[in-house]
């Protein structure tokens, strides 16, 4: 059994769909109720939201988003992270001709933690 990817492949790029699927199969595995919210490309990467999941799926999904990073987005085979004009994809040499390779990653992640403390606003 494997959770259902196949809604999620128009939107996600060709090269992508065999991770998609193993995806779906190792999510079943670690968390047989977790559900695909949304899939995607997003600067070149694999972008993949669930619901339900626990975190064994997460894992996985981190896993897959990790190696999406170095396969081809539109043929499967060993890529780099590649810019166009502002128009980032993970391309292998071949479908990257016109592009330039991206030494470092577009997106800056923030976490931020802060406390609410409610008994100190003073008005
Ligand atoms: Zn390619």
């Amino acid at each position: 059994m494997a959770i259902d990817v196949e809604p999620w492949l128009l939107g996600v790029p060709e090269g992508w769909h065999a991770l998609l699927r193993a995806l779906g199969r190792d999510i079943a595995a670690v968390c047989p109720k977790a559900t695909i919210v949304q899939a995607k490309e997003k600067f070149g990467e694999l972008r993949v939201y669930l619901s339900g999941a626990n975190r064994a799926a997460f894992d996985r999904v981190d896993a897959a988003e990790q190696r999406s990073r170095s396969l081809c987005q539109r043929c499967g085979r060993p890529a780099q992270l590649m810019v166009d004009d502002g128009f980032y994809a993970t391309l292998c040499p071949d479908h990257g001709r016109g592009f330039v390779p991206v030494k470092e990653a577009p997106i800056v992640t923030l976490r931020v933690r802060f406390r609410m403390d409610d008994d100190e606003d003073g008005g």
